[in-house]
């Protein structure tokens, strides 16, 4: 059994499903250790439980906010100390990238960002990384002790594992130096009303063939309650903006149904979706690339398509 902590990531207390995801791996190799940082904090003990955390360690110094990552990165390096953790899991946002880059220089361990894959047990860890676009797996293994790894979103599904999930207020202490680098301003994102992109069961995506008009693929979104996606022609025309784009360069998604109109299916594009469950594709050229991996495909106007299956889903909803 390997103790394991899970650094955790929440907005304004709803813990992410990628963070599940990664306590859900932890659960294979020993009991979780939960690291929930700032304002919110206390709130993730119950959801976190669900997923495996046997206790859920709480960091909510005003520095954990208000300053950039060295807080975190202190606390984690004490709470490695304190608990013994053979190995450090962390969703691999940006955020947290590059918090497990910096802890592992610190505690010098060995460091793999955007897993795919993570397996082993006593004194061993082995991941996964696709890479190329998807075109290559490569699996690698972390020496020594602490190992940090970082798991990208939708690698494995999040399973309930109930455990105890006991809260406690970890004791750790940051040093003035780490607080020096301070946020002077953060706004939020607009909320759009629509599941977030990586989370949501459905994703519609407009790509080039929107010709940067994006209502027929947010109506149909809409019904759906699905997410809006786009590719990289589309946010880099500045028609959707770049936080929407699917893809190695972008996010990616692994939802129940991925709608594609107007996408060629670059391989760019479809190392961000092709795990996607069913794969709808609407696209004028029969030719296009992306019909290969599609579950179902439409060859024809998105203009036309979509409105016609966005009236057809409100009907049947009734
Ligand atoms: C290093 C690198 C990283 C990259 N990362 C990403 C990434 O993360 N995500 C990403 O998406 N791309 C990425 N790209 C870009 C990628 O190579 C493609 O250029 C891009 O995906 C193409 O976008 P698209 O399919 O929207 O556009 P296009 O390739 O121009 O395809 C548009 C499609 O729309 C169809 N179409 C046109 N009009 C209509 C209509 N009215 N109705 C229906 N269909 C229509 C056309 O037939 C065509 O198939 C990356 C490229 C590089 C080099």
């Amino acid at each position: 059994m390997t103790n394991v902590l899970v650094i955790t990531d929440h907005i304004a207390g709803e813990v992410t499903k990628p963070t599940l995801e990664v306590l859900t791996i932890a659960a294979g190799f020993g009991d979780p250790i939960a690291v929930a940082f700032g304002a919110g904090a206390e709130l993730t003990a119950t959801r976190l439980a669900v997923y495996g955390a046997t206790k859920n360690l709480t960091v909510t110094d005003e520095a954990v906010d208000s300053a950039l990552v060295a807080p975190k990165v202190e606390a984690v390096a004490q709470l490695i100390e304190q608990t013994g953790a053979a190995l450090v899991l962390a969703p691999a946002t940006l955020e947290l990238n590059e918090v497990a880059g910096r802890l592992a220089v610190r505690i010098n361990a060995g460091l793999i960002t955007n897993a795919v894959g993570v397996t082993g047990g006593e004194g061993s860890v082995s991941t996964e990384q696709s890479v190329f676009a998807g075109d290559w797996t490569v699996t690698a293994s972390v020496g020594g002790q602490p190992a940090v790894v970082t798991v990208k979103p939708n690698s494995v599904a999040a399973q309930a594992a109930p455990a105890d999930g006991t809260v406690e207020a970890a004791q750790v202490t940051i040093s003035e130096g780490a607080k020096r680098a301070r946020i002077t301003k953060s706004e939020p994102k607009a909320a759009s009303g629509r599941p977030e992109l990586t989370e949501a069961r459905i994703v519609v995506s407009g790509g080039n063939g929107t010709k940067g008009d994006f209502s027929a693929v947010e109506g149909l979104a809409d019904v759906l309650g699905a997410a809006v996606g786009a590719s990289r022609v589309a946010v880099d025309s500045g028609w959707y903006p770049h936080s929407y784009q699917v893809g190695q360069t972008g996010k990616t998604v692994s939802p129940q149904l991925y709608i594609a109109a107007g996408i060629s299916g670059a391989i760019q594009h479809r190392a961000g979706m092709q795990t996607s469950k069913n794969i709808v594709v609407i696209n004028s050229d029969e030719e296009a690339p992306i019909f290969a991996i599609a579950d179902l495909g439409i060859v024809g106007d998105l203009h036309e398509v979509l409105p016609q299956a966005t009236d057809k889903v409100k009907q049947i909803k009734g």
